[in-house]
């Protein structure tokens, strides 16, 4: 997946970074050409983490059976929960954060 630097706009393939502040649930990234860190963008983020959320919960209540009658809200729920997910990932932007504080 190639990723675009906010800060000096340089392209770069996301295996090429080196540093990762996983501490974060933004999942903030060390640029390789000019050291600044991102992230994608923090409202998206959350969506994208409700959306992949809402996919596991819909499957685990269709997978026990819960609510078996709303199995088919369930599972569109789900799947338009993951959908908007992979869409923020694919084309979300990224933006510029501060060091992560370490
Ligand atoms: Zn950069």
């Amino acid at each position: 997946m190639k990723l675009t630097c906010p800060h000096c706009q340089e392209k770069f393939n996301s295996k090429d970074i080196k540093q990762m502040n996983k501490s974060s649930i933004y999942a903030e990234k060390q640029c390789p050409s000019c050291l600044a860190w991102f992230c994608q963008n923090k409202k998206l983020t959350l969506i994208k983490i409700t959306g992949i959320s809402l996919l596991l919960l819909t499957s685990v209540l269709n997978i026990l059976n819960i609510y078996s009658e709303y199995q088919l809200v369930f599972s569109t729920v789900g799947f338009v929960g993951i959908f908007v997910a992979l869409i923020i990932t694919f084309f979300g932007k990224n933006e510029k954060v501060g060091q992560p504080n370490t």
